[in-house]
């Protein structure tokens, strides 16, 4: 959001010089450049925030479906339980079947004819009438005794169907939860796809705007107004100012990273790469201009890292505190070190002056 604002700003500085400047082909060029690369920005910025946002509507899913699948453990538990009860009512059940049906063909073997002869073996008819109540009542206890086991059977039976139709609720959310991951991942891969095209689109408008703005370099045509102050490029202490020492004037100040080097450091306004080379002294020098000061060229100088830490290319557009290298000890150097150079005025060297009178509180 800050960088945004920063090259808004920046665009609104350049499109003030752009009306007072009669502009050439390539201002126009710049211009047109430039917004459609903060529109690409603001997308990217958009596509960024939906593929974020739904990467944690993903967790939730994630998270709903592992609180469902838990549900359904935790039940699965119960049913497992419930299941051995099962088993042991079914033997119960068993059992008792097998004695009714035991009394049952006792019954049907003895049949009428054992009844009769029973009858006849009988003192008298009612002590048959005793013996054959007393078959009856047996028959009919083990009948109700197996009806009970079988009840119980049933009634565990009733358990297991009630926590199974909760498993099949709780495995309804866990779809839900599944179908909804899915369609979100498919967003996701969307998006991703229109990251990448717009990523395309910026590096283009990156390389068209850092051409545009090389020629303008070249042709001695880059303007636009300085918004300053400065910002410190770094937050470690300055070990040398702005003097005389040696034998000649220190040209700037250096800011000590006591032996560290790799240490990032960042543009101090926002600006134009202007140079970004190989020096004897400075070891590898990085040039910004930063506008029009009073009438002059404003420009900060950054010295002595390693080409490979730096992070920008001349005619790239940098804002105020991004990092465009690193410290190193690279060229004429005692040790890890910045030197930072303010440069005002015309020429290949303009007049140095002391960056302290040009940062901000
Ligand atoms: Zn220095």
């Amino acid at each position: 959001m800050q960088r945004t604002k920063r090259i808004l700003t920046a665009t609104i500085a350049v499109l003030v010089c752009a009306s007072i400047i009669v502009g050439s082909s390539t201002e126009v060029d710049a211009k047109t450049t430039r917004e459609e690369l903060m529109q690409i920005r603001k997308d990217k910025l958009k596509v960024m925030d939906s593929i974020a946002s739904g990467n944690k509507t993903l967790e939730k899913y994630n998270a709903q479906m592992a609180a469902s699948q838990k549900a359904i453990d935790d039940v699965q538990v119960q049913v497992d339980k419930v299941d051995v009860l099962k088993k042991q009512a079914e033997q119960k059940e068993e059992v008792y079947q097998k004695k009714f049906n035991e009394r049952l063909r006792q019954l049907y073997e003895r049949g009428e004819t054992g009844y009769m002869s029973q009858l006849l073996q009988s003192n008298n008819f009612s002590e048959f009438l005793v013996r054959f109540e007393m078959v009856r009542l047996l028959a009919q206890q083990d009948y109700a005794l197996l009806e009970d086991k079988k009840k119980a059977t049933e009634q565990v039976q009733v358990q297991i169907d009630k926590l199974n139709q909760l498993i099949a609720k709780q495995q309804k959310e866990v779809d839900k939860s599944k179908d909804a991951f899915n369609k979100m991942m498919a967003e996701i891969n969307k998006s991703k796809g229109k990251l990448k095209e717009l990523q395309g689109m910026e590096d283009a408008n990156e390389s068209e705007l850092i051409d545009i703005n090389k020629a303008l370099i070249s042709s001695g045509k880059l303007k636009f107004p300085y918004t300053g102050p400065l910002q410190r490029p770094m937050d470690y202490p300055i070990t040398s100012g702005f003097k005389f020492r040696w034998g000649r004037m220190h040209e700037g100040v250096d800011f000590g990273t006591q032996g560290k080097i790799g240490i990032p450091y960042r543009a101090a306004a926002d600006g134009v790469v202007v140079e970004s080379r190989v020096s004897s002294g400075y070891g590898w020098l990085i040039t910004i201009y930063h506008g029009e000061y009073n009438g002059q060229p404003f420009y900060t100088r950054y010295a002595h890292s390693y080409p490979y830490e730096v992070k920008v290319k001349v005619g790239q557009e940098v804002t105020k505190g991004e990092i465009i290298s690193a410290v190193g000890n690279n060229g004429h150097s005692t040790g890890p070190h910045l030197h930072f150079e303010v440069r005002i005025g015309y020429g290949a060297k303009p007049p140095a002056k002391d960056p302290m009178k040009y940062f901000g509180s």
